[in-house]
């Protein structure tokens, strides 16, 4: 406990200084990092200062909900190439089709539902892509008269 501020004599207002420890919350850690002034925070994306004096980490908090803060935040497209998360999408839909017995089509039915619906998911996209070009062998469906 701290006898600090029961001390009257001590009249400032109450400041916040940079804590290293913010440096490892998941909302910070990818941006954050130390200033050379103590008063302030700066953003790794942003290249910017963040005042935090008086706000301490709720000023880091509105600085990572600024429009200007989310327009440097770069985009990652996940640590794996594109590739490999489009075979894994399809790892993961095997089961679920042989779950409710989809043949081929519907198979590439789901899948271009689902790029319609994620257009900018460029996984739901090269899924959809690559399953087009599968020969359907729907003899099972022949007659279907549509
Ligand atoms: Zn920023």
């Amino acid at each position: 406990m701290s006898s600090e501020t029961s001390n009257p004599s001590k009249k400032r207002q109450k400041v916040s200084l940079y804590d290293e420890s913010w440096e490892q919350l998941p909302e910070f850690r990818d941006w954050l990092e130390k200033s050379e002034n103590e008063d302030n925070a700066r953003c790794r994306y942003c290249n910017k200062n963040i005042p935090i004096y008086l706000a301490g980490m709720e000023a880091l908090r509105r600085h990572a909900q600024t429009r200007f803060h989310h327009s440097n935040v770069p985009v990652f497209y996940g640590p794996k190439p594109l590739d490999e998360c489009v075979q894994e999408a399809r790892e993961l839909l095997e089961p679920i089709a042989k779950k409710y017995k989809w043949n081929a089509r519907t198979k590439i039915h789901f899948v271009q539902a689902m790029a319609s619906a994620l257009p900018d998911s460029e996984i739901a996209q090269k899924l959809a892509a690559d399953m087009s070009l599968v020969d359907i062998d729907d003899s099972d469906d022949s007659n279907d008269s549509d």
